[in-house]
């Protein structure tokens, strides 16, 4: 078992949404499960980067050997509650060719034209792969429900019918890891104003992402019940207390390690004749 020094025990168990939760008594400066500072925890970070890099490895040989599991992280949380920096700074750790990234923004005409899962279903990963959605499915029960985007009797099945694509995911190989990151209002007002203050970061800044921080209370609502209504023994959902990055970033880059040691994968077995191929090449 490698180190994983700063942690009391396993940090899904620390993360996982406990039933009777309020989304408002999310403690989002919080660090449960960790008793590190800053310092600790980021070069805990780059340790912990390399063992989920030589899983990734792991994964991926096995999905060339034909194994068809794979895992997918699926990302939620308010603007500016650092989604993309995990695709960056925790994905970024791995090696690119084994991973599948997908974000989900604003339904094309022709994805509205389908089932809100069609265009998931496109990119759900592959055997051997590591997927991940920036944003997902579950914006179909959340941006949808706070601005009416469809009517109740549209929005209020879907928790039932995501419940039962992700046990579908569950028995085609797939490791589903939830994780909500959750900023508190005063840091995401910090965050928008460093990416007014900063040319680098325009390109993140999007005027409606004011207008969105009118609506806390009713998105504060609508990620209750999704808590409430997906977070499932099979694929259950862990709340990421993300006002501090680098916990944000090693807490999800810990889930993916427990996630992929679950898998209790091993190097494939050569299919060749190792022995036959090292006297041929003695002779090469
Ligand atoms: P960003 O992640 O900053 O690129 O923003 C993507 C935007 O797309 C966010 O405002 C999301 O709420 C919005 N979005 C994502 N999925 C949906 C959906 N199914 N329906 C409506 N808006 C969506
Ligand atoms: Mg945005």
């Amino acid at each position: 078992m490698a180190k994983k020094s700063g942690w009391s025990g396993s940090v899904s168990e620390a993360l996982r949404w406990r039933p009777g939760g309020l989304v408002q008594d999310i403690d989002t400066s919080g660090k449960p499960g960790f008793d590190g500072d800053k310092a600790a925890g980021e070069a805990l970070l780059a340790e912990r980067g390399e063992r989920l890099s030589q899983l990734q490895e792991l994964l991926y040989a096995n999905g060339r050997a034909g194994d068809h599991r794979s895992v997918l992280l699926v990302l939620q949380g308010m603007d500016t509650a650092g989604k993309g920096g995990i695709v960056r700074h925790v994905i970024g750790m791995v090696d690119p060719q084994g991973v599948k990234t997908a974000s989900f923004g604003k339904p094309t005409e022709e994805e509205l034209a389908h089932d809100f899962l069609w265009r998931i279903h496109q990119q759900t990963p592959k055997g051997g792969q590591i997927g991940v959605f920036d944003r997902s499915h579950y914006e179909d029960v959340l941006v949808v429900r706070v601005h009416d985007l469809v009517p109740q009797s549209v929005w209020e099945p879907r928790y039932g019918i995501i419940n039962s694509f992700e046990e579908d995911l569950a028995a085609s190989g797939v490791t589903v890891v939830k994780a909500a990151m959750f900023v508190s209002l005063d840091e995401q007002k910090k965050r928008l104003q460093e990416r007014l203050d900063r040319p680098d970061k325009y390109w993140k800044y999007n005027p409606a992402d004011i207008d969105e921080r009118g609506y806390w209370p009713k998105y504060q609502e609508a990620y209750q019940a999704m808590l409430d209504r997906t977070s499932v023994d099979g694929a259950p959902w862990h709340v990421i207390p993300a006002d501090r990055k680098w916990f944000s970033r090693l807490a999800i880059t810990e889930l993916l390690i427990e996630a992929l040691e679950g898998l209790g994968l091993d190097w494939p077995p050569a299919d060749f004749d190792v022995e036959h191929e090292k006297a041929r090449l003695a002779d090469a």
